[in-house]
Formats: structure tokens, sequence, C-alpha cells
């Protein structure tokens, strides 16, 4: 069966198993001494963050700093039963998900923990709609971005399948009052209604963008956790040079040229 331009059965070779290779190249900051120098550095290890810093990997030097910490033995962030009780459970500090209002005053959450907001999620994927690449303005290589859904899907997405109650009854919902074409199974973004893939897997564990640090070089990434970001000072000094200097949390300070 078809899924979008996917095989359904790439996606449905469920991806039960936590991967935790990334731990072999992941330090706390207390325990960390940084290079004097790396080709990039990237704040914030969450959804973007950990994807941008493996594929960077490939042929940089790259240093990922994440404000909060792993996350990989923590059943609420893990077991798709506790997503609504670890937004409950929100505090400013030390927990995964961590509260806060908007500039609009809309209270809301968002991610304290490697991997990011991808981890205190609902777990829903599908690919951006045609029109976000129309009013991007960037002449995006088409080929170059499927690729890079693939490689994202590959690594994290699953079809739930079969949807559990919660999944079932809102499609249900948005049938009966008349959301359609119902379209079934797709990634693709469509008008209607769709069963869209997700980072949970069959057995209901969460795959968040963490685990896409597997796919990076390991030598040349080091990611650093309780590791906020003060301060950014850019001197452009010296032409083609870019220093940067970043207070950390334990209090040193580190040079990127
Ligand atoms: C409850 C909830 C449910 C959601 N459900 C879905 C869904 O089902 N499907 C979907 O597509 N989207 C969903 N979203 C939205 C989606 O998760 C986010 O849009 C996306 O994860 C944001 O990615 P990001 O990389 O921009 O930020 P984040 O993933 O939040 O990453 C930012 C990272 O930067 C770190 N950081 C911040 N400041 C610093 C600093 N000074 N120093 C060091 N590190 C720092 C943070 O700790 C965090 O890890 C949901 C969001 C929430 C809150």
């Amino acid at each position: 069966m078809t899924f979008g331009n996917i095989l359904r059965s790439d996606l449905t070779k469920t991806k039960t198993i936590l991967d935790e290779r990334y731990l072999g190249f992941t330090y706390e900051a207390t325990d960390f001494t940084p290079a004097q120098e790396y080709n990039y550095i990237i704040v914030g290890g969450g959804t973007a963050g950990c994807p941008l810093a493996a594929t960077l990997s490939e042929n940089y030097s790259v240093l990922l700093l994440e404000r909060g910490g792993v996350a990989s033995s923590d059943p609420n962030v893990l077991n798709e039963s506790n997503i609504v009780g670890n937004i409950l459970n929100a505090k400013d500090k030390g927990t995964p998900a961590q509260p806060f209002i908007s500039e609009e005053g809309i209270p809301n959450n968002r991610g304290n923990v490697l991997g990011g907001s991808s981890m205190i999620n609902f777990g829903f994927y599908s690919r951006a709609d045609d029109y976000f690449y129309m009013k991007s303005g960037i002449e995006l290589d088409t080929v170059n971005v499927e690729k890079a859904y693939k490689w994202v899907e590959d690594g994290v997405v699953s079809i739930p399948d079969p949807l559990n109650t919660w999944q079932n009854s809102t499609l249900q919902a948005l049938l009966e009052s008349g959301v359609g074409p119902a379209n079934g199974f797709t990634v693709e973004h469509l008008q209607g209604s769709k069963i869209g893939g997700s980072t949970f897997d069959g057995s209901g564990r969460r795959h968040g963008a963490v685990e896409l640090l597997n796919r990076a070089h390991p030598g040349n990434l080091k990611v650093v956790v309780h590791a906020t970001v003060d301060r950014i000072i850019f001197s452009s000094g010296v032409v083609r040079q870019l220093e940067l200097f970043i207070m950390i949390q334990k209090g040193f300070l580190m040079k990127s040229t």
C-alpha cells in the first residue's frame, strides 16, 4: 500500500528498540572540557538542533549545547500514556516540559531536555504544505527536501496502526463534522482528514529528535547537556573570521573561530 510517495511498509518497520548510541558522545557540562575551536556551535539540542548537528557532523566539527538533561530513562517522556501528565507536571526547572507564556499572553509548554519539544509533544508527523515552500521565498532543491524527509522518517516515524482510542475518536469526529475527504494514511499535507505518521511506535514508545543524533559522525560531534547559553558575542574584526564566546552554566568560556 502506498503512503504518500513512501511505501507504507517502510514506516511499519516498527522502531521499538530505543537507540541510544548518541550517549557515547554526550557529556554533562560539569564533566566536559571543550576544544578551542569548532566549525559549528549549535545552541539548543531540540527538534531542529539535533538533526542539524548530526548532518553538519558528516563534514565538520560540531558542538551542540542543550540547557536540559538527557531523558532516556524518564518514563514520562518515553511512554505515550504519560503525555498529558508530563505537561500537567511541567515546572520552570528540572522537568522535561517547561511552562511559559507566549508574547500574545497564551500559556504554553516547551521542551527543556535533549531532543527539545519533540520529547514532550503529541508525536503527530506530517510533511509540510506546498504553500509553505511557495511562501518561504526560498528556491528549495526538491530532491534534497525529499531525501531529508525520508532521513527523518526512517529514523523516528511510524504509522499508528491500529489507532488508539483518542486518535480514532478524533478522526471519526472530524469525518462526522464533514472534514473530508478521508485520505487514509499519508504523510503528505492534504485537504481533509488523514492518518499521519507518529513518533510513537507500535508499543507506545516515543522516538524523539534525540535519536537522529545517532546518524551523526561520532568523531565530529560533542553534545553537552545542562549547558545553558547566556550570551553570544560576535566580533567581525577579521575577514571571514567569527569569534563566538559562549558562557555555559558551569561558568567557563569557549571560543569558536
Ligand atoms: C504539548 C505540545 C504538543 C505538540 N504536538 C505536536 C505534534 O503532535 N506534532 C507536531 O508537529 N508538533 C507538535 N508540537 C510542536 C513541536 O513540538 C514544536 O514546534 C517543535 O518541537 C519545535 O522545534 P524547535 O527545534 O524549534 O524547538 P525545540 O524542540 O523546543 O528545541 C529548542 C531547544 O533549545 C533548548 N534551549 C533553549 N534555550 C537555550 C539556551 N539558552 N541554551 C541552551 N539550550 C537552549 C531547549 O531546551 C530545547 O531543547 C507540540 C508542542 C507542544 C508543546
